[in-house]
């Protein structure tokens, strides 16, 4: 179950940058524990091989982004990392742009490749140690 105190963070990676957020992801296994972590459903599933806890939504061609974005847009989910492929052809492309501009609407941290990820993570640690 989501813990109350934990911010929310959410992971989604296309299937070209799986690997990068896998990477991502080992790297800052500590600091990832200290969320109540969402993803896509591949994405998610592939998280979950690290034993980090994460709720899976739906995979993002079937939906997962558009869910993402509404638990944005209703103060739900308090930072993205978002590892776009932008070589890659995507079906769900107009979920995609909806995402992204509901985190500038609500001005929610995204990151959508691995160095604007570390960056986040940094903002975000300084962050936590100042609450
Ligand atoms: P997935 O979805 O994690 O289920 O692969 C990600 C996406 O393609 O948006």
């Amino acid at each position: 179950m989501a813990s109350p105190k934990k911010k929310t963070l959410a992971l989604i990676a296309h299937d070209g940058k799986k690997a990068d957020m896998i990477g991502f992801v080992k790297d800052n296994i500590e600091f990832l524990k200290t969320f109540n972590l969402v993803a896509t459903s591949t994405t998610g599933k592939m998280v979950m091989q690290t034993g980090l806890k994460v709720k899976r939504y739906l995979s993002g061609p079937l939906g997962g982004d558009a869910q993402i974005t509404a638990l944005v847009a209703t103060g739900k989910c308090h930072a993205v990392i978002f590892m776009r492929d932008p070589l890659g052809m995507h079906p769900h492309e107009p979920d995609i742009s909806s995402l992204l501009r509901i985190c500038e609407v609500h001005d929610v941290p995204l990151a959508t490749n691995l160095s604007s990820a570390q960056l986040i993570v940094k903002g975000l640690h300084k962050n936590l140690l100042k609450e």
